[in-house]
């Protein structure tokens, strides 16, 4: 049987996606017919789906198989009622990559303190301050998921003292690995530098707030490309406010684009970036898609199913 298959996603990325994933398809061995345009709902096996479609009722997709996210994050649309089948969020090795690479970057920056020779060409030679090495630095990782953990895997790599919180405990050589409120607190008073990677769900939002900021340390920095409800803005600011926090790089916030009057755009001790720490890389998230096509079509389970009662 042939599969069918809707591409929902960005129209100006479908000429891209519609050659990757035929040369995906063919390369797991599954027979699939793919568009763009829905025709007859009721014949389509998988939609490869991205929140920004237009598709919003899923209840016309009579025959559907499963839903494949174009993105990591699923929280636009996990509570869709009309959406009762599997639901697969967007994990792949670029996205992977380009996260390890984007959190690395801004690590080693608050690590070896570039901004004060980037930003401090005055004529006055600096030279009397030397930067504790990586492994003299405590790095936290809030998440340690698809993405979390790969990132933890590359500070620790690179020497950093890592520590790491999720859900349910992990064990992972040479990462200290935490879990519930009690393993919350002991990553937060140690971490000089905290990444946030956990997903955007009732649980988590507000993660940090007031009184888990004033558990870190004095001083540290914080680098947010999980989602931006994970942390109480106003909490934050006071926070920066006061040094208490010395930094916070955001790249993820409550409203997305920032507006152009939100106070992080010029606050000093603030870096905005435009939620683009990683996104979907088209050949790789082929090489997820067709693999969950050709487990659908072979009645294999699913990767990368989201758990609606988590909510990720
Ligand atoms: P994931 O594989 O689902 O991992 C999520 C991690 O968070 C897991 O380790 C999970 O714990 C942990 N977690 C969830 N709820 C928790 C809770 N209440 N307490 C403690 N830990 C909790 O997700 P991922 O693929 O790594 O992606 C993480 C997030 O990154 C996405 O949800 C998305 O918001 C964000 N993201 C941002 C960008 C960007 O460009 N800025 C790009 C991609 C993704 P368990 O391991 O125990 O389940």
């Amino acid at each position: 049987m042939t599969a069918q298959v809707l591409y929902a996603g960005e129209p100006d990325e479908w000429p891209d996606y519609q050659a990757e994933l035929a040369a995906a398809f063919q390369r797991v061995g599954v027979d699939v017919s793919l568009r763009n345009a829905v025709g007859d709902a009721a014949d389509i096996d998988y939609i490869v789906y991205a929140p920004s479609s237009p598709i919003q009722d899923f209840s016309p997709f009579t025959s559907l198989k499963a839903v494949l996210s174009l993105w990591a994050g699923v929280e636009a649309f996990r509570g869709n009622k009309t959406l009762t089948k599997p639901l697969a969020r967007m994990v792949e090795t670029g996205m992977i990559e380009g996260m390890v690479e984007w959190v690395l970057g801004h690590v080693m920056r608050y690590h070896l303190g570039l901004d004060a020779h980037v930003f401090g060409q005055d004529g006055v030679w600096r030279n009397d301050v030397t930067p504790p090495l990586a492994r003299q630095r405590v790095v936290g990782v809030l998440g340690l998921g698809a993405l979390g953990l790969a990132v933890a895997k590359q500070l620790r790599d690179v020497g950093f003292e890592v520590c790491g919180w999720s859900r349910t405990l992990k064990n992972e050589r040479g990462i200290a690995c935490f879990a519930g409120q009690a393993g919350l607190r002991d990553v937060l008073g140690k971490a000089e530098i905290l990444v946030l990677l956990v997903p955007n769900t009732a649980e988590t939002e507000n993660l940090l707030n007031a009184e888990t900021l004033a558990l870190l340390p004095i001083g540290a920095r914080i680098i947010n490309p999980g989602r931006g409800p994970l942390i109480d803005d106003d909490a934050l600011l006071a926070a920066l406010d006061s040094g208490h926090i010395s930094h916070a790089t955001l790249d993820v916030f409550r409203d997305e684009p920032l507006p152009v009057n939100h106070v992080y755009w010029t606050h000093p001790k603030v870096t905005v970036t435009p939620h683009i720490a990683s996104a979907t890389r088209v050949f790789t998230a082929c090489e997820t898609i067709a693999e969950n096509v050709r487990r659908g079509e072979a009645g294999e389970p699913f990767l990368h199913l989201v758990d609606r009662a988590r909510g990720y």
